[in-house]
C-alpha cells in the first residue's frame, strides 16, 4: 500500500507502548511532536539540554488525560563526553530494555556568512551538534533498537541538505551528511527490519526560522502541529519496509 507521508491519516493508538526517544524535545518541532506521540499512545523519551524547559513539556505530557509518564534525558550535544552517552543508553536499557523510535531533530543553525569568512570553531560546533552527535547516539543506541520488533530512525533534514545554497555554510553540509548518514544506516540493516529515513520539514514557524528569516511574515509558515503526520507515519507501523528515502513534508 502506498501512503502519502503529508497527508497521512491515523488511529488515536498508533503509538500504543512505543518507546521513542525525541533530541530537541525541549521546543519547536521535536517539543510538538513530542506532545503529539504522547497523545498516540508513545512512551516519549524527552531529549534536550535545559532541565527547564523539559521539565515544562513533561508537564504538559502529564496532563494528557491516559498519556504515559515520559522521561527526561538532559545531554548538551556540543559538550557531551562518552561516559555522558553510556548514562544515556544504560537508562533507557534499564527503563525500557528497548528503542522503537529514534528521531534526530536538535539542531542548530550557526552563522550565515560566506565561506570564506566563516569562522572554524563555529564550523565545528554546528557540524557536532548537528552530525557527529547524531552519529554517536544513534550508533550507541543501535543495539536497544535492535532489542525492538519495529525499529525506525527519523533524520531530520532541509532544502539546504539537497543544495547548496550561498551562505548556509556548516548547517547546509551538516544536513547534506545527514543524508548520507541515513542512507548508509539504512543499507547497512537492509536485511534487519531496522528503518531509516530523512525528513525536511519545510519552512515552519519555530525560533530556528526566525533566527534564519528575522523579517518574514510568521503567519504564512505552517505550525510545528501541521507536519506532525509525516513523523506519526515513519515512526508508526504503516511505515513498515520504508528505509533510505528522504521525505519532504511541505
Ligand atoms: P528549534 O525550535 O530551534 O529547536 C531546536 C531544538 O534543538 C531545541 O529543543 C534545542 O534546545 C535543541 N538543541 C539545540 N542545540 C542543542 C544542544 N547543543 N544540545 C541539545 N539540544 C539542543 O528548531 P526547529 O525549527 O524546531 O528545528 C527542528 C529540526 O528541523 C532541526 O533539525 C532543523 O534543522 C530542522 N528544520 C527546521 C526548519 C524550520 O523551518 N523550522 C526547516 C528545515 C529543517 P533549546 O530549547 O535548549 O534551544
Amino acid at each position: 500500500m502506498s501512503i502519502d507521508p503529508k497527508s497521512y491519516q491515523y488511529g488515536d493508538d498508533v503509538l500504543k507502548d512505543r518507546v521513542i526517544l525525541i533530541t530537541g524535545a525541549s521546543d519547536g518541532i521535536g517539543r510538538a511532536l513530542a506532545l503529539h506521540s504522547a497523545k498516540l499512545g508513545a512512551q516519549v523519551i524527552l531529549h534536550g539540554r535545559s532541565t527547564k524547559k523539559l521539565e515544562a513539556v513533561y508537564d504538559e505530557i502529564m496532563a494528557i488525560e491516559g498519556a504515559c509518564r515520559p522521561s527526561i534525558a538532559v545531554l548538551d550535544l556540543s559538550i557531551a563526553d562518552a561516559d555522558a552517552y553510556v548514562a544515556l543508553v544504560k537508562n533507557i536499557e534499564t527503563e525500557f530494555g528497548r528503542l522503537d523510535g529514534l528521531v534526530h531533530n536538535a539542531s542548530i543553525l550557526g552563522p550565515r556568512i560566506s565561506i570564506e569568512q566563516y569562522d572554524i570553531s563555529e564550523w565545528q560546533r554546528v557540524l557536532h551538534v548537528n552530525l557527529t552527535a547524531a552519529f554517536v547516539l544513534t550508533q550507541q543506541l543501535l543495539p536497544l533498537m535492535h532489542a525492538s520488533e519495529d525499529p525506525s530512525i527519523i533524520f531530520t533534514s532541509s532544502g539546504v541538505g539537497r543544495v547548496g545554497k550561498p551562505f548556509w555554510g556548516a548547517y547546509s553540509v551538516s544536513k547534506f551528511g545527514t543524508e548520507s548518514l541515513s542512507q548508509m544506516l539504512a543499507a547497512e540493516n537492509a536485511h534487519n527490519s531496522l528503518r531509516s529515513n530523512c525528513l525536511n520539514p519545510g519552512p515552519v514557524r519555530t525560533k530556528m526560522r526566525l533566527e534564519a528569516y528575522p523579517a518574514e511574515d510568521r503567519d504564512s509558515l505552517v505550525t510545528p502541529d501541521e507536519i506532525l503526520p509525516a513523523y506519526i507515519y515513519l515512526l508508526g507501523p504503516d511505515s513498515q519496509g520504508i528505509t533510505g528515502q528522504s521525505f519532504d513534508i511541505q
